[in-house]
């Protein structure tokens, strides 16, 4: 059995994750120091709880499962927190993928498989994003992903080390059977704060913004499901294991849904009103973030199938009535 490491495997995507690799005969083995993730999530394989932090503990879990590769999705990823305390982003990303990397390289490790983030882009006018579109973070939760996207081109360049690097717009909805889900503390995603105001769970959702130059003045995203985006991954492990040089990829729709229709849909999926309120901009948010994903469908050979704004409010919401995870 081939043995995958993954980084924040008990977070809401490495789960995800996990469960998909474990489908396609691989055992994933979670390294996750829980500072955002949940035992509860970790069902498909082994944990190692230690810190990217700990170099010693990188090194152990690598002598231990040899893996074929490494998934990396351990991270800080609060927009508001990283522009408050850009220390802490730096520490923990960036510090924390060096560490990984290197622990990798010197246990003979050199295919990995990267959570970047359409925050590289920054604000482009609204056009749709190639991944050879300029690279211009707003806040320092994408500086540090764009650091290590040039760390892991680096390291390709001296060690060999080859890297699938993803770019994901908004990732959103739950595994179809309820096993696991979105869960994230504190919560800031757009879909489970919806389904928790809806719910009663808050009192009620704050729109960030209405003065945005898009067609209703809210911010507009391209959502992506989760079971398809950690199918790419999977689809990323084996272009790596298959020997083929590193790549960027974007995993996006290419449709774009401003924050009203994103209520609406959800309106829609679950019978309910949603509760909201309007508040003002939150910093270092674009006004419209939308993927160019031609890339990923051609060269990977993608196919994004449960991707619809309704399937991802519906498998969320089948979770979230599921009750979530035990804090
Ligand atoms: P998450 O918070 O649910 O998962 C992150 C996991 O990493 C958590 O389980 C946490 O405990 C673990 N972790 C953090 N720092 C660690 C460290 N130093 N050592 C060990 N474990 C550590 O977040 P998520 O939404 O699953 O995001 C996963 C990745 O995807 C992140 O890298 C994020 O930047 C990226 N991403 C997410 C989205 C999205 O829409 N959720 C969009 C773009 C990119």
């Amino acid at each position: 059995m081939q043995h995958v490491l993954v980084t924040g495997g008990a977070g809401y995507i490495g789960s995800h994750a996990c469960k998909a690799l474990a489908a396609r005969g691989f055992v994933p083995v979670s390294f996750d120091n829980l500072s955002t993730g949940w035992t509860q999530a970790v069902k498909y394989g082994p944990l190692v709880r230690a810190d990217l932090l700990e170099r010693a503990a990188i090194d152990a879990a690598l002598a231990e499962y040899r893996p074929v590769a490494i998934m990396h999705f351990a991270a800080s990823s609060l927009v508001g927190e990283a522009m408050q305390n850009p220390g802490k982003y730096w520490r923990n990303n960036v510090l924390g993928a060096l560490n990984l990397i290197e622990a990798a390289l010197a246990a003979d490790c050199r295919a990995l498989v990267f959570s970047s983030t359409c925050a590289v882009y920054g604000e482009q006018d609204g056009v749709v994003l190639a991944e050879d579109s300029p690279l211009q973070p707003l806040n320092a939760y994408g500086s540090t992903k764009r650091a290590i996207e040039e760390m892991l081109r680096d390291f390709g360049h001296s060690d060999g080390l080859r890297s699938v690097i993803f770019r994901y717009f908004n990732v959103a909805g739950s595994d179809p059977e309820a096993e696991i889900g979105e869960c994230h503390r504190p919560e800031t995603h757009l879909i489970p704060l919806m389904l928790q105001a809806i719910c009663g769970e808050r009192d009620e959702l704050v729109i960030h913004g209405q003065d945005y130059p898009t067609h209703d003045g809210t911010c507009i995203r391209d959502y992506v499901h989760v079971v398809d985006l950690v199918e790419a991954h999977v689809q990323g492990l084996e272009w790596l294991i298959e020997g083929k040089e590193g790549r960027v990829f974007n995993l996006g729709t290419g449709a774009g849904f401003s924050v009203r229709e994103v209520i609406d849909h959800a309106r829609a999926a679950t019978g309910r009103k949603v509760p909201f309120r309007l508040g003002p901009r939150r910093q270092g948010d674009a006004a419209s973030l939308v993927s160019g994903s031609q890339r990923a469908l051609r060269e990977l050979g993608w196919h994004p199938r449960r991707s619809s704004l309704k399937l991802m409010i519906q498998d969320a919401w089948r979770w979230h009535q599921k009750g979530g995870y035990d804090s």
